[in-house]
C-alpha cells in the first residue's frame, strides 16, 4: 500500500510538473476564523499529543455592531481573496459561508498542508473583558522540534511583515507580535502560518470601524500588501 501510495505521489507530482512547467502560481490558503456555531469537542494540541484543547469556542462579537467575528472574518477573507486572485495567486479558503459548525484547527491546518500553501493565513479579531483593550496584532508558532522546526523561522518573518502592512492600512494601534505554542492551528501545520487579529471587537471605536465595508477593504489591502511582500512580490499588484 505504501508502494501504491508513492507511484501514484511520484505520477502526480510528474504531472503536476509538466502542466505547471511555465509558471507556477503559488498558493495561499486564507482561514476565517470560527463558524456559526462553536465546536466542544477537544483535539490533540500537536502531532502525538496528550494535551487537548476544545476544537473552536466559537469567537467574539462586536460589542456596538453585534457583528458576530465569524462574518467579519469571512468578509476580510472574501475581499482578500479577490485581491490576490486578481495578484496572480491561487487561493484555498478553509470555509466560504457561515453556516455550520466549526471544523476545528487540526482540520483547518490540514487544508493548508494539502495545498503545500506559501502563506497558511489565519483572519480573526479580539476579544477582551476589558473594553479598553484595541490594537492590531500578529501570532506565530513558537519553536518546537518535530512541530514546527520547519516553518518557525518563515512564519516569524511573514508575521512581521503582515503586521505591518495590516497595522498601517488599518490604523490601529500596534500591539506587535506574539509567540505561541499552544495553539493547535500553528502545531498541525507543516507550512508557514500566522494569526491576524485585526483588532478588538470589543473596544467601541474599533468594533464600529471594522463592522464597515470601508475597514474590512482596508484591512483585506493591508493583509495583500503584506502576504505579496512576504512571497517576494510587487505589492502594487494589490490595488
Ligand atoms: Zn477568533
Amino acid at each position: 500500500m505504501r508502494n501504491a501510495v508513492a507511484v501514484l505521489a511520484a505520477l502526480v507530482l510528474i504531472a503536476g510538473g509538466a502542466r505547471s512547467a511555465a509558471a507556477p502560481r503559488p498558493v495561499v490558503v486564507l482561514d476565517p476564523g470560527h463558524d456559526l456555531r462553536a465546536n466542544p469537542e477537544t483535539e490533540p494540541i500537536g502531532p502525538g499529543s496528550s494535551t487537548r484543547k476544545i476544537k473552536d469556542g466559537g469567537g467574539t462579537h462586536g460589542v456596538v455592531s453585534g457583528l458576530r467575528e465569524a462574518d467579519l472574518n469571512l468578509a476580510v477573507a472574501l475581499r482578500l481573496r479577490a485581491l490576490l486572485e486578481h495578484a496572480g495567486i491561487d487561493v484555498v479558503m478553509t470555509r466560504t459561508r457561515t453556516a455550520g459548525t466549526s471544523i476545528g484547527n487540526i482540520a483547518r491546518a490540514r487544508i493548508a498542508n494539502r495545498a503545500h500553501a506559501r502563506l497558511f493565513l489565519r483572519i480573526h479579531a479580539d476579544g477582551s473583558t476589558d473594553p479598553s483593550a484595541r490594537g492590531t496584532h500578529t501570532l506565530y508558532p513558537a519553536y518546537r522540534r518535530g512541530w514546527t522546526d520547519d516553518v518557525y523561522t518563515a512564519s516569524r518573518r511573514a508575521a512581521a511583515i503582515v503586521q505591518r502592512a495590516l497595522r498601517s492600512s488599518l490604523g490601529f494601534p500596534d500591539r506587535g507580535l506574539q509567540e505561541r505554542s499552544d495553539y493547535t492551528g500553528f502545531n498541525w501545520a507543516n507550512v508557514p502560518v500566522i494569526l491576524v487579529e485585526m483588532g478588538f471587537m470589543t473596544n467601541p471605536t474599533e468594533d464600529r470601524l471594522l463592522a464597515t465595508r470601508a475597514h474590512q477593504l482596508r484591512a483585506a489591502l493591508g493583509l495583500c500588501r503584506g502576504t505579496l511582500q512576504f512571497l517576494g512580490r510587487p505589492i502594487a499588484a494589490c490595488g
